[in-house]
């Protein structure tokens, strides 16, 4: 694949690639296949500061924006892992330093740059609402000093491997607010107490090796200096969260995307049928060119995403633009890779498969590709709701 010489993160994406060659395919295909979490690679990751990238240097981490956060994302995935273990702390870590207080920050912020403590989980969807965040039916009540927390939640990931939650829930009945994206509020929540006074976790097996659970919450109390910003904003507050989110995704599905192409350019060039390499015939260069094209293009909206969001600037649109044509190329490079395969793209000691199955997960979560063209028809374009 063409090197582009003029990358500013050049020496950032070496960083993380050095690092990533001791973990090679045969990693991350026992992890996947032992249904485990690549404990020894976020350990390496932590280790060397790249769990912390967004922390500021103050409270010890290495202060970068969102822009280095999506190479390093996108770049454990172009080495053929899977940052689905571990991207959860770097979305989840722009609530906290826009929204957190000065005492949260000094109180969360050091130990998650030292690795003592995770922030991976955030729990937003439940099982009756679905994509329709503002119904959520998980309440938060104000008693004295304390919230307490009873509700549902579905497909919150990284349960089992962090130590904190940012939770969603709402703190003034939808039939007493203005408008329904108000009354919700956001929480840290410690996860280990949680488990031991009102939280049930239940995982969820499923079709990648993604580590996602079901929650039950029944008069789980919280500390009141848990809530984050003020009461009744955390909606606006948890999109901030979810733009990260959206934007590192689409820097996962480029680094996927890269995986693919590298790897059926590779089969092509050497697997030969007929008397010539596959790769010779138009029918199987044009569907790989393709998504090389598409892959490259939606890296260039995944910076503008990335420049908006580090300048403090609505990137709503960026961000979900950028995740839907990342997610679209990932797949498009996804069928080319396992079709040019051939019956090998079936066999697990390709990795094809694994890595197939793990960017067909991002036309649906974090949120689905229909969602993203509604955004865009209503809230860029202006059409009428339609709901
Ligand atoms: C592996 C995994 C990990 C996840 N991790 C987390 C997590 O850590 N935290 C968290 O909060 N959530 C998490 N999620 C949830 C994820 O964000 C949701 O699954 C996703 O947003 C879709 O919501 P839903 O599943 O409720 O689908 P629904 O809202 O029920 O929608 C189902 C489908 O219907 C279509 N649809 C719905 N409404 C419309 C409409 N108005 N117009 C057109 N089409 C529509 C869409 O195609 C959508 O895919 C995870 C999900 C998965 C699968």
């Amino acid at each position: 694949m063409r090197s582009d010489d003029n990358d500013p993160h050049r020496a950032l994406r070496d960083a993380v690639r050095a690092l990533c060659a001791d973990f090679p395919d045969a990693y991350f295909r026992e992890v996947d296949q032992a249904r485990a979490y690549p404990e020894q690679f976020v350990d390496a990751l932590t280790r060397a500061g790249w769990m912390a990238a967004l922390i500021p240097t103050e409270y010890g981490g290495s202060g970068l924006g969102l822009a280095e956060a999506s190479v390093i994302m996108e770049e454990i995935n172009r080495a053929g892992g899977n940052s689905g273990a571990c991207h959860g702390q770097m979305y989840n870590m722009n609530t906290l330093l826009r929204h957190g207080s000065p005492a949260q920050k000094d109180h969360y912020l050091p130990k998650i740059a030292t690795g003592e403590w995770r922030l991976q989980s955030m729990g937003v969807t439940e099982p009756t609402t679905g994509t329709d965040t503002t119904q959520i039916k998980t309440t938060a009540v104000k008693k004295g000093d304390r919230y307490v927390v009873n509700g549902q939640k579905v497909w919150i990931s990284r349960i089992q491997h962090s130590d904190f939650m940012i939770l969603l829930a709402r703190t003034t009945p939808l039939a007493e607010v203005k408008k329904k994206s108000e009354g919700l509020s956001i929480f840290m929540v410690d996860l280990r107490q949680a488990e031991k006074a009102g939280m049930t976790v239940r995982p969820i097996l499923n079709m990648v090796n993604h580590e996602t659970n079901e929650l039950f919450f029944e008069n789980l109390e919280i500390p009141a200096e848990n809530l984050i910003g003020e009461e009744g904003k955390g909606f606006k507050y948890i999109l901030d969260g979810l733009n990260a989110e959206r934007t590192l995704i689409a820097a996962e599905c480029i680094g996927d995307g890269h995986w693919f192409i590298d790897r059926v350019t590779q089969y092509a060039k050497d697997r030969i049928v007929f008397g010539r390499p596959i790769g010779q015939n138009q029918g199987v260069q044009f569907p790989i060119a393709e998504a090389y094209i598409e892959v490259a293009a939606a890296s260039l909206m995944r910076w503008k995403a990335c420049e908006l969001f580090d300048a403090h600037q609505a990137c709503g649109a960026e961000a979900n633009m950028a995740k839907y044509l990342a997610a679209k190329a990932s797949w498009k490079a996804a069928n080319a890779c396992i079709q040019f395969h051939g019956g090998f793209g079936f066999a697990c000691e390709y990795d094809v498969e694994r890595k197939f199955r793990e960017t067909r997960l991002y036309q649906v979560a974090p949120i689905s590709t229909n969602l993203i063209l509604s955004y865009v028809a209503e809230h860029v374009l202006g059409l009428p709701r339609s709901f």
